[in-house]
């Protein structure tokens, strides 16, 4: 079972939160001022700061913003003014609201809880600012908010009541996941009695909330350890200090987390993502459903989908480019005595070997990285998908079944249905598709906010 050595090829990672789509354009001026009908808003706190007539901070527009007496009726606090782009969005069902559509947000300190309202005055809630991402509003609530410690305690009771009944067979699963869950930049997953958190925004950084986080999730999840991973990158976008991963509470640094009954090593201090591909964990089961014979997973990592095949009586072989990641696949398969063959390998160069000399497999999987990190791009991406797909369709046996993900957001269904389809006419098989699956239920996907839908995984019967 030696890890045999042939070229590396890259190591990209696979986003754990959605990023922002790229073109984005410069803000356009809206007309400033009067309602339809001519009446000034009353009370516009926005707008008086956009025309510099007060230096008020206060923006609460979205109801009264003075009870009679003079006391102010929501929260005084920082407001920011977006154009009118900006808040068509945001009356869609999105949260996000980009640099290029805030108006103002003078003197708005980094991760404040803000006041969101548009030009005329009019109010959409409260939201998180970063002072440095391109995204620079994400809405929380469409009221005020007294206290984000608070109102983050009561979102990570909400996220755990949702997963109760839609999570099975499994102690590792996403607990929080950020916009999903209505907090944004926030990762939270479950690894049997170990917690593994990320945080990606300047708000989530904050000392009383990280606090009000670390408590939150011990009392209701009462874990081992809870352990936050750093991602050096987003917290230099970000502008925050840097930081090393590490424990926040207890000691326990390592444990064995069960899947579709299959089981695996978790060590927070390694790895990618938080430690796996929980957003597969559903597809990992459907995989192993139509797998059998000889099986190829390529871009393994851990060993997730060989296992699961290993688990059903198949002769797996997995491929990655990432030793640490064999490494720790080998010690998996150990663990219920599976005899898989890995291989550490660039999989193009692998694929191109192994279909030139003629072999075959009767299940094959394909979970590259996302190659379309941007929609720049995507056409580079699609020959990337298409080739991998090609190539696995040359080495199925008749009947054999095809696996093929895709973790891109800039890749949609469709595009990646067409890429199989055109791989499949050049390869001169015809193919069934027998199921369309996306990331587990864990991951939500919310309707109006597009970018938290980003896994497909299309099963195949391959003729
Ligand atoms: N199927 C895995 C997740 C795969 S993530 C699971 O469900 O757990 C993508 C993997 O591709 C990573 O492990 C990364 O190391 C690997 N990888 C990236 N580029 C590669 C390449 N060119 N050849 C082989 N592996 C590669």
């Amino acid at each position: 079972m030696g890890l045999g050595a042939i070229a590396l090829m890259r190591k990209p990672r696979r986003p754990d939160a959605p990023g922002p789509p790229d073109g984005r354009r410069a803000a356009v001026p809206t007309r400033v001022g009067v309602r339809p009908g001519g009446v000034a808003r009353r009370g516009s706190e926005a707008l008086r700061l956009r025309l510099g007539m007060a230096e008020i901070r206060m923006c609460a527009p979205w109801k009264e913003i003075r009870k009679k007496d003079g006391a102010p009726a929501a929260p005084a606090g920082p407001c920011v003014v977006i154009t009118q782009r900006g808040a068509t969005r945001l009356k869609a069902g999105h949260v996000w609201v980009y640099r290029s559509d805030v108006v103002s947000a003078e003197g708005v300190a980094p991760g404040a809880v803000v006041g969101v309202a548009d030009e005329r005055g009019r109010g959409f809630g409260s939201a998180l600012y970063s002072t440095s991402s391109q995204i620079a509003v994400r809405m929380i609530s469409s009221g005020s908010v007294a206290s984000f410690p608070e109102l983050l305690r009561e979102r990570v009771e909400q996220a755990i009541a949702y997963r109760e009944p839609l999570v099975r067979r499994t102690d590792a699963y996403r607990v929080v996941f950020s916009e999903g869950d209505l907090l944004p930049g926030l990762i939270v997953d479950r690894y049997n009695d170990i917690v593994s958190l990320q945080i990606l925004t300047q708000a989530m950084d904050a000392e009383p909330v990280r606090a009000a986080l670390v408590a939150k999730l011990s009392e209701r999840l009462q874990p081992a350890a809870i352990a936050e991973r750093v991602d050096a990158h987003i917290r230099e976008l970000e502008q925050l200090p840097a930081k090393e991963s590490g424990l926040l509470q207890g000691e326990k640094t390592s444990t064995i987390f069960t899947m579709n009954g299959v089981r695996f090593h978790f060590d927070p201090r390694e790895g990618q993502k938080t430690g796996a591909f929980l957003d597969q964990r559903e597809n990992y089961a459907a995989a192993a459903e139509y797998a059998r014979g000889e099986a190829l997973d390529v871009f393994c990592y851990q060993g997730a989908f060989a296992l699961h095949m290993a688990a059903r009586g198949c002769k797996v072989t997995g491929v990655d480019s990432s030793r640490p990641a064999l490494e720790i696949a080998d010690k998996n398969a150990l663990l219920d005595q599976h005899d898989v063959e890995w291989i550490e390998a660039n999989a193009f160069d692998l694929l191109k070997d192994y279909s030139g000399a003629g072999r075959h497999y009767d299940t094959i999987v394909l979970d590259p990285p996302a190659f379309a990190k941007t929609k720049k791009n995507l056409e580079t991406a699609l020959r990337g998908y298409k080739e991998l797909n090609l190539r696995a369709l040359k080495m199925l046996r008749p009947g054999g079944t095809l696996v093929s993900c895709s973790c891109s957001y800039h890749v949609s269904e469709g595009g990646l249905l067409q890429v199989v389809a055109e791989a499949a006419q050049d390869a001169h098989r015809m193919l069934r598709l027998l199921e369309k699956r996306g990331q587990a239920k864990d991951h939500p996907v919310v309707l109006s906010i597009p970018e938290t839908s980003y896994l497909k995984c299309l099963i195949f019967h391959v003729n």
